[in-house]
C-alpha cells in the first residue's frame, strides 16, 4: 500500500466541536497506526462565515488534546485558482456544462414540481447547448453556473464505504449538480475534491452528514481522472433526546475548550470522544496512546449512531458521566507530580495559590493532592470541593453543616473541648488523634462519628473525604483547632 494519508478539513465557522474532534482523532489514530500523515486542511471558502478567532480556536483545540498534524495547516482559499481550473477541465472534457437558466425560471420549475408532489430535479435545459448557442448567450451578457453532466444511464454509482459497506445511489437520482456558480466561485463539493487529489489523501475518514455529498464527489474524482481514495464515514453523535449534536443547538457543552476550561485531562476527553461510536471488541475502556494506536481500526466503527448522555440540569454531572469517570479515571492514578502542574493552574485561577507549594511545602502539597483526589472528578474540584485545603475562606457544604451539625445543638459545647484535647497533644498524629477522639466520645456519652463528622464539615466543608484521622495528621494542629471552634457561630 502506498502511504497512507489522511485528512482533517474543518470549516472554520465556529468552536471545534466534540463530534469535529473526534473526526480529527479517528483520522490522526490512523494516521498513527499506518505510518501516515495527517493533513491539516482549513475549508475557509465561505468567506462569510469564516473567522480567525475560529481557526485559532480549532487549532488551541487541537493542540491542547494533543493531536498532531503532519502537514498544514493549509487554506483552501488559497487554492481558488486550482479549483477554477479544475472546473475549466471539466467544461473542456465534456464533463461539465454551462447553465443560463436564471432563478426564477428554475424557481417557477421547482414549484410546479411540488404542485405536483413530484420531486424536483434540474431537467437539463442546457445540457444540449451547442457551443455556438453557448456562445451567443454568451455575448448577451447572460450569467451561467457550470453545472456537473450527470452520465444519464441505468444503473447505479456506487463504492465501498470502510464503515457501512457498499452505498449505492442510481444515477438517475443525481441531478446536474452546480460546480461554480454564477459569481465564478467553485462550490465546496469541487473544492473539496480538487484539495484531496492535490493533497493525496487515500483515505477520507469523516462524519456520516459526509456520506450524501460522496456519490457526487466520486463522478468529479472520476471525471478528472484521479483515484478514488477510500472513504469511511463515522457515525453521528446525538444528544438523549437523538438530536444531532451540533454547535448551533447543544452552545458550548459540545465544545472541546469548555471541557478544558472544566477541569479535563486532555487525554481523558480524547479517550473518551474515541469511545463515542468505536469499539475495541472487548470491554476496555481506558487507553493509553499507545495502547490506543495499537487497538484502533475502522472495523471498530460501529454503524450505529452513538449517545453523548449529557444533562443541562445536573450541576455535579454537567456532562456525559462516562466523560466524567473516565476524567476521574486519570486524575486518580497517573504521577501526582503531573496532575500538580494542572491543580497549580486551577488555585491561581481560583486566587488561592501559595508558591510555597512548589518550594518548602511541596511535600504537604502533593500529599494532599493525593488524598483528596480520591474523590474528585475534575481539576476544578481541587479548587472548588478542595478549597478548604488551600484557604481559610469556604464555604460549608449545606447538606454536610444541617446534617453533621445543626442537627445536633450538643457539638457547641463538644467540638471546642475537643479542640482543647487536640491542642495538649504535644503531637497531633493520626493514631494520637483517634485515641483521643475515641476517649472523648465515650467519656461523653457520644458515637465517635458524632464529632468526626462534624470535624469533617468544619475542617474540609464537605460530608465525605479522606480519613479524618489522617486528616488531623496531615494538616496544621492549629488549622485543626481553630476550624473545631468555629461551631459556635453556626449555631447563632
Ligand atoms: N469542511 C467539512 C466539514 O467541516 C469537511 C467535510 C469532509 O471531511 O469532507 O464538515
Amino acid at each position: 500500500m502506498s502511504e497512507v494519508r489522511v485528512r482533517f478539513p474543518p470549516s472554520p465557522t465556529g468552536y471545534l466541536h466534540i463530534g469535529g474532534a473526534r473526526t480529527a482523532i479517528y483520522n490522526w489514530l490512523f494516521a498513527k497506526k499506518h505510518n501516515g500523515k495527517l493533513v491539516l486542511r482549513i475549508e475557509d471558502t465561505d468567506a462569510e462565515r469564516s473567522t480567525r478567532e475560529s481557526i485559532q480556536g480549532i487549532l488551541d483545540g487541537l493542540t491542547w488534546l494533543g493531536i498532531t498534524w503532519d502537514e498544514g495547516p493549509y487554506f483552501q482559499s488559497e487554492f481558488a485558482a486550482e479549483h477554477v481550473a479544475a472546473a475549466n477541465k471539466l467544461l473542456a472534457s465534456g464533463h461539465a456544462y454551462k447553465c443560463f437558466c436564471t432563478k426564477e425560471e428554475l424557481d417557477a420549475k421547482r414549484e410546479k414540481a411540488q404542485a405536483n408532489k413530484e420531486d424536483y430535479k434540474y431537467d437539463g435545459t442546457c445540457r444540449h447547448l451547442t457551443p455556438d448557442e453557448v456562445k451567443a448567450k454568451e455575448a448577451q451578457g447572460l450569467a451561467a453556473v457550470i453545472r456537473f453532466k450527470v452520465p444519464r444511464t441505468e444503473g447505479k454509482i456506487g463504492f465501498n464505504d470502510a464503515v457501512y459497506g457498499r452505498v449505492e445511489r442510481a444515477y438517475q437520482d443525481i441531478e446536474d449538480f452546480v460546480v461554480v456558480r454564477s459569481n465564478g466561485l467553485p462550490l465546496y463539493l469541487l473544492c473539496n475534491v480538487v484539495d484531496d487529489i492535490r493533497d493525496r489523501i487515500t483515505h477520507v475518514i469523516r462524519g456520516q452528514d459526509g456520506l450524501v455529498n460522496t456519490p457526487r464527489q466520486i463522478l468529479i474524482y472520476q471525471a478528472l481522472g484521479a483515484t478514488l481514495p477510500t472513504f469511511a464515514h463515522m457515525p453521528l453523535t446525538l444528544d438523549l433526546n437523538k438530536a444531532k449534536i451540533s454547535k448551533r443547538s447543544h452552545g458550548e457543552i459540545v465544545a472541546v475548550q469548555f471541557y478544558r476550561d472544566h477541569g479535563f485531562l486532555p487525554w481523558a476527553l480524547a479517550n473518551f470522544l474515541v469511545l463515542l461510536g468505536w469499539s475495541p471488541g472487548d470491554d476496555r475502556e481506558i487507553f493509553s496512546r499507545e495502547e490506543l494506536i495499537q487497538a484502533f481500526s475502522l472495523n471498530g466503527i460501529t454503524r450505529s449512531n452513538s449517545i453523548f448522555n449529557y444533562r443541562k440540569d445536573d450541576p455535579k454531572f454537567f456532562t456525559d458521566p462516562k466523560a466524567l469517570n473516565i476524567n476521574a479515571h486519570y486524575l486518580r492514578t497517573l504521577p501526582i507530580e503531573e496532575i500538580a502542574p494542572l491543580v497549580r493552574k486551577e488555585l491561581e485561577k481560583a486566587g488561592i495559590w501559595d508558591d510555597a507549594y512548589e518550594g518548602e511545602k511541596k511535600a504537604w502539597f502533593l500529599r494532599t493532592l493525593t488524598l483528596i483526589r480520591e474523590r474528585f472528578h475534575t481539576l476544578t474540584d481541587f479548587a472548588t470541593v478542595g478549597r478548604a485545603y488551600f484557604a481559610d475562606d469556604f464555604a460549608i457544604d449545606e447538606q454536610a453543616l444541617n446534617k453533621n451539625v445543626l442537627k445536633h445543638p450538643e457539638l457547641k459545647d463538644l467540638l471546642p473541648e475537643l479542640a482543647d484535647r487536640f491542642e495538649a497533644l504535644p503531637q497531633l498524629t493520626a493514631a494520637e488523634a483517634e485515641r483521643v477522639a475515641r476517649e472523648f466520645a465515650e467519656a461523653k456519652g457520644v458515637k465517635p462519628g458524632l464529632p468526626i463528622n462534624a470535624a469533617r464539615a468544619l475542617i474540609t466543608g464537605q460530608i465525605k473525604g479522606p480519613s479524618m484521622f489522617e486528616l488531623f495528621e496531615h494538616l496544621d494542629k492549629e488549622l485543626v483547632v481553630k476550624r473545631l471552634r468555629t461551631v459556635a457561630q453556626y449555631f447563632n
